[in-house]
């Protein structure tokens, strides 16, 4: 599958980090893991912390796939409100997978300290705003299913929003206390090295091909010929699991980003907060660590590549139209754009736990806007099925929920 256009930012700005072998000989290990994006090298890490002995494949070269095209905006906020969520799964599931994604935030902050990480993890506040009149009563309806979950959240007036941040065109939004953003092409890189060092075996250019269970252990042949006997494996493939799986499970669509030239005075005013609005698709942005502004959406509702690509200069100059029109003060250069495929799933929610057709193994598949923060609360997850033990999410994040 095409996931990305050339030149998602994050390739152009870390060159090549680093570099692993292929595989071409006979391996044991306790888990496999297949995929080597940011999910991939999550519960990777995870896995080492627990003690297993661990191999990562990956058929392209590192953080290849979706993870170079992220903008890696790090919300506890899911594609669906909390109180569309509640109704569709009740108060305490809801709230539940909210404060998942909340807990994965200060998880992956810990985890960057850990690991000693120069990903440009930063935590920062979170402005959603509308920008139609009619986007206000529902949005006031979330501020109060957030504030009654317990998260820090304040109702902005329009007013408000145009003092401080500078927007007139909004009609009122919610401010959250949670946020952060990162580097997630360079975090990769980072989580690999950190746990090669205590025993990690990472393979790129390494493609399994099938995997089929012979005496209770998983058979896994890969390109090369070459097989790995893995007692688990942990699927976290990415969008590429809809080529494994028969039924339908997630809607697969294309979506856009645009990074500017360094602008100091641009990102000093937005350097802590990330911004996104109530348009249909809606607008997103956050600043860099090298002072850039990274804006993305303009989604469209197929995954063609070739369609998806030569859309890219006109979604550019969209995605920069809309910034001008939301920010009048500030000027915009476009310095990069590149396009993606993204998965949307029915609730928001991801797919990750066992799944029929695949036995002894695990999917963590991080979809919609909250991809990354799934990812990290799949290595709890994980974990805790390996050591037999139930996790409170499971049902929330099973196939055929
Ligand atoms: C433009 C864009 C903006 C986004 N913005 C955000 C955001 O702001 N916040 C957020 O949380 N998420 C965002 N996302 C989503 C986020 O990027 C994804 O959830 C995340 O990168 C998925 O990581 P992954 O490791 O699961 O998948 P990937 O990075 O795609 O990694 C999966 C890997 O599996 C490998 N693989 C597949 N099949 C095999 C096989 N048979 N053998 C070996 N290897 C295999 C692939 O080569 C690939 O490298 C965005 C996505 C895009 C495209």
């Amino acid at each position: 599958m095409d996931l990305k256009s050339n030149e998602p930012f994050w390739m152009v700005k870390n060159g090549l980090i680093n570099t692993y072998p292929s595989l071409d000989e006979d391996k044991t290990c306790e888990v496999l893991v297949v995929g080597g994006g940011i999910t991939g090298s999550l519960i990777a890490h995870q896995l080492i912390k627990e003690g297993y002995s661990t191999i990562l494949i990956d058929q392209r070269e590192i953080a290849n796939g979706s993870s170079s095209a992220t903008t890696s905006m790090l919300q506890y906020e899911i594609d669906t409100p909390l109180y569309q969520l509640i109704e569709m799964i009740g108060k305490k599931g809801a709230e539940m997978c909210y404060h998942a994604c909340s807990d994965s935030i200060n998880i992956l902050s810990d985890l960057t300290k850990e690991i000693k990480s120069k990903a440009g993890f930063k935590k920062k506040k979170s402005l959603y705003f509308a920008s139609f009149k009619k986007d206000v009563d529902g949005l006031k309806k979330e501020c109060i299913a957030r504030e009654d979950a317990g998260f820090a959240v304040q109702w902005l007036e329009k007013e408000e929003i145009e003092e401080k941040y500078k927007i007139p065109t909004s009609y009122g939004g919610i401010l959250s206390d949670q946020g952060a953003s990162v580097d997630a092409f360079r975090l990769v890189h980072e989580l690999l090295a950190f746990n090669m060092k205590r025993g990690l075996q990472v393979y790129d250019k390494t493609k399994m091909t099938s995997a089929k269970l012979s005496k209770g252990k998983n058979k896994i042949t890969l390109d090369s010929g070459a097989t790995i006997n893995a007692d688990k494996i942990v699927y976290c493939v990415g969008y590429e699991s809809t080529n494994m799986i028969k039924e339908k499970f997630v809607d697969l669509l294309s979506t856009y980003a645009i990074i500017s030239e360094v602008n100091e005075d641009l990102t000093n005013a937005y350097k802590d907060v990330l911004i996104w609005n109530t348009s249909d698709p809606y607008l997103y942005m956050r600043t860099t660590d090298d002072h850039r502004m990274l804006i993305g959406g303009e989604d469209e509702e197929f995954s063609n590549p070739r369609k998806r690509d030569e859309m890219l200069h006109k979604k550019a100059t969209k995605l920069t139209q809309a910034f001008h029109k939301n920010f009048p003060d500030f000027k915009f250069k476009e310095d990069f754009a590149w396009a993606g495929t993204f998965g949307a799933t029915k609730d928001g929610l991801p797919y990750i736990g066992v799944h029929k057709d695949f036995k002894n193994a695990y999917f963590v598949l991080g979809f919609g806007g909250n991809g990354i923060t799934f990812s990290v609360t799949g290595m709890q997850m994980v974990a805790d099925w390996l050591h037999q033990k139930k996790n409170p999410l499971s049902k929330y994040f099973a196939f055929g929920r």
